[in-house]
């Protein structure tokens, strides 16, 4: 057959504005409308008006509660009567562990063995069943769908799937309703769910807004793919951003970051702790290092921002206390 003749094949149905609002309904009164913070400090550091959204004080500790609530309240009631499986490094795990508990829908997680011991305790504190693989050998996907086919579960992928994104577009568009319009929005990138919502929300509700993902340098699987037009898989990156350590974006996280983003930025591993320790010093908050990677751009002059009103999500703050003090010690 000529390659000619061939259509390309069709992409998933991606998500839109409309449901990120449907989201927000029914995240409403469930999830915490996180604060927003502006420091005088950080502003003088970086020359613009910073507002930081703080997902770290989301509950479970990160944004990720939010596309796991809408994606397990979105089921329908014989989906919810037979349960969800998970893959995550963390985050994810422990969002959807808290979003089932609460919804009264049974989870499986599938979790690297070496995931943070703090993230793996959460997640079973949840009441999440926790099955582990081996990061470096084992296919993770694989493990979940084999367990979803064997048990009847909905997989409930981490960023890859429209009611995650739609969720987790919620954080920017509280953020963009409280500030007003912005110049410019920073936003932690790991598999592209928390972007290209973002994305979303910036598109309909502050047009104009310049929207960078921000990745770590030793996983610039975004950057490449958003440069290169296609997706790019990378080996698993090594880098202390462990929630943003994915080898590639998702079929529907990519179109929509295309579309809708200005550009991907990389950040050092040494910009993460300068900036953790930052933000304890100065912001007094806690956020993990992945939690991180937008500010760290925003604060390092990464794109001139001078003058301007700009986002920034802090993702998360689920950081061991041993972990954060062998970082800033
Ligand atoms: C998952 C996660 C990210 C990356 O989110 P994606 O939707 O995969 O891009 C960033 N920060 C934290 C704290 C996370 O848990």
């Amino acid at each position: 057959m000529s390659a000619a003749l061939t259509e390309p094949a069709p992409g998933p149905a991606l998500p839109t504005f409309a449901n990120v609002e449907a989201a927000a309904r029914r995240i409403a009164g469930v999830a915490h409308r996180t604060p927003v913070i502006t420091s005088r400090t950080a502003d003088a550091l970086s020359g613009a008006s910073l507002f930081f959204k703080c997902e770290n004080l989301q509950r479970s500790g990160a944004f990720k509660f939010r596309g796991a609530y809408n994606a397990i309240a979105a089921l329908p009631a014989d989906g919810k009567a037979r349960g969800v499986v998970a893959f995550s490094s963390g985050n994810h795990a422990q969002a959807i562990a808290y979003a089932g508990n609460l919804l009264g829908v049974k989870t499986v997680i599938v979790m690297p063995a070496d995931a943070p011991a703090l993230k793996m305790e959460a997640t079973k504190g949840y009441g999440g069943e926790v099955v582990l693989y081996d990061r470096y050998r084992d296919d993770r996907e694989a493990i979940g769908r084999r367990l979803a086919a064997d048990r009847g579960l909905a997989v409930i992928p981490p960023y890859d799937h429209s009611d995650v994104i739609a969720g987790q577009g919620t954080a920017a568009l509280e953020l963009i309703e409280e500030t007003g319009p912005l110049d410019a929005l920073f936003v932690c990138l790991g598999g592209g769910g928390l972007l290209a919502g973002s994305a979303l929300s910036a598109a309909a509700r502050s047009p104009g807004c310049r929207v960078y993902g921000v990745e770590p340098e030793a996983g610039n699987d975004g950057q490449r793919s958003f440069r290169e037009g296609k997706i790019v898989t990378i080996p698993v990156p090594v880098s202390i951003a462990d929630g943003a350590l994915t080898t590639h974006l998702g079929e529907r996280t990519f179109p929509i970051i295309r579309r809708d983003v200005m550009d991907i930025l990389t950040v050092s591993d040494a910009m993460l702790v300068e900036t953790m320790r930052f933000l304890l010093e100065r912001l007094k908050i806690v956020v993990e290092p992945t939690g991180c990677l937008a500010a760290a751009a925003a604060l390092n002059g990464l794109v001139p921002i001078a003058g301007k009103r700009v986002g920034v999500i802090l993702s998360g703050g689920n950081v061991d206390s041993r972990v954060l003090a062998r970082l800033l010690g």
